[in-house]
């Protein structure tokens, strides 16, 4: 089955809106198997929109269109449909009492353009909206698909996880599927991957790899094409096991919702540690990042904020002569900030991050990006340094992350011996 997405917006077209709804329903297609060939972004014009449904309708059995459905003038979605498929619009009743009881639950008045979302193609499926007024289109013939749905993103994602996407799941079965597997590895450079993973034919006999370097590690993602859905599952399972016969001891995770966060807290969890973080460039996020995993209690013990000297003085106890001397940011004063965390809290591991996160504040010897990461133990303390090249919150994202590869390096022993029970 082949499968494609319009995205019809002005605002995409003029960089005021990033697309977001095509990666959400693209996601939602690969869920079932049914990765999309074609994104299609086109703006609210009647003939562009005439020309990509004739285009669509030869190339793809499933054609999911969002943008253009709302109730006002430069939504055209419903009318262009109606012409292509040659539906009249009729007055649909149902749609008019759904949008009723919506405007009453709101306790908002119905208004003549809100009536408009009642006129319906004849013979189409209204998707219902959960979050808005504006029904969806759905559309069925000679085993393909259509589906319209609006440009707001949680009306269209209610719709694609409530509607299009069962209805979808359904259709498919027994057909061709794709199945994809992300197997997560840190601490191991490509090239060397390559070289352990000399069982490339066979596993590829199985599915597609391919390697998906990151300044978090590199991702193995396998691609197995089968006949049905089992069918690839099993590929892909096979595929996997020879993966995991080579170099399984790198892999820490796997799936597309992997966090480092999480592994971080597995870890702390099994060796019954806690964790504590002293903070300055980064505000607060690396313990925020942590803090947004369900049941951090358990190995999150506290985070400051210390982002002037005195409070890193204050709090930390990182002397004044040491920033004095060497400066805020600077491996001693990272190191002082990761001691003083520990020595003054429950915790048993420490991560400062002390950095210049620009856009200011930059000079020839210490540059915007430069980042350094404390970490200590009772038996430990060490520090690195990053020169970050981007903004200001790209930099402080990939500070925090490089604040969790420091703690993972360090425990990385554990990891590899674990790393089978981990998975
Ligand atoms: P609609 O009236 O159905 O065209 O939806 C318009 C609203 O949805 C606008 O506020 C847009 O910013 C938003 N929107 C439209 N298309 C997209 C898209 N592809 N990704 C994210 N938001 C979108
Ligand atoms: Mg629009």
């Amino acid at each position: 089955m082949t499968s494609e997405i319009i995205v019809i917006a002005d605002e995409v077209l003029l960089g005021q809106t990033l697309d977001t709804n095509s990666h959400f329903i693209a996601q939602q297609m690969v869920g079932i198997g049914q990765p999309v060939n074609t994104v299609t972004v086109i703006g609210d014009d009647k003939d562009v929109m005439l020309t990509a449904f004739r285009e669509a309708y030869h190339r793809s059995d499933v054609v999911l269109i969002t943008g253009g459905l709302g109730p006002t003038h430069d939504d055209k979605t419903k009318e262009v449909i109606a012409r292509f498929f040659d539906l009249p619009i009729i007055f649909r009743n149902d749609i008019l009492e759904a949008v009723r009881e919506r405007f009453k639950e709101r306790q908002l008045p119905l208004n003549d353009s809100t009536r408009e979302q009642a006129q319906f193609p004849e013979g189409a499926t209204p998707i219902p909206n959960r979050y808005g007024s504006a029904p969806g289109i759905w559309i069925e013939r000679e085993g393909r698909f259509y589906g319209a749905m609006p440009g707001i993103p949680a009306e269209m994602k209610s719709m694609m996880t409530d509607f299009v996407i069962p209805r979808l799941r359904k259709r498919c079965e027994g057909r061709d599927t794709t199945r994809f597997r992300s197997l997560h590895t840190f601490g191991i450079m490509e090239s060397t991957l390559f070289e352990m993973l000399d069982n490339r034919e066979e596993i590829e006999q199985n599915a597609k790899l391919a390697f998906l370097p990151s300044y978090k590690g590199v991702i193995l993602r396998l691609t197995a094409h089968g006949k049905s859905l089992e069918a690839a599952n099993e590929l892909l399972r096979r595929a996997e096991r020879l993966v995991r016969d080579k170099v399984g001891s790198y892999i820490i995770g796997d799936g597309e919702n992997f966090s480092i966060e999480e592994v971080v807290g597995r870890l702390l969890r099994e060796r019954g540690w806690k964790l504590v973080t002293a903070e300055s460039c980064t505000g607060g996020l690396l313990s925020k990042r942590l803090t947004d995993i369900p049941g951090s209690s358990d190995w999150f013990e506290r985070g400051w904020v210390t982002y002037s000297n005195e409070s890193k003085h204050e709090e930390l106890g990182v002397p004044a002569e040491l920033i004095e001397k060497h400066g805020a940011v600077s491996p001693e004063v990272a190191e002082a900030m990761a001691e003083g965390a520990l020595r003054r809290s429950k915790g048993n591991v420490a991560l400062s991050l002390t950095g210049v996160a620009g856009p200011g504040g930059g000079t020839e010897e210490k540059p915007v990006g430069l980042v350094y990461i404390g970490y200590a133990t009772a038996s430990t303390v060490m520090h690195k340094r990053h020169i970050f090249p981007d903004k200001r919150d790209v930099n402080r994202e990939r500070s925090a992350t490089a604040a969790l590869m420091l703690l993972l390096d360090q425990f990385q022993p554990h990891i590899r011996e674990r790393a089978p029970q981990l998975i």
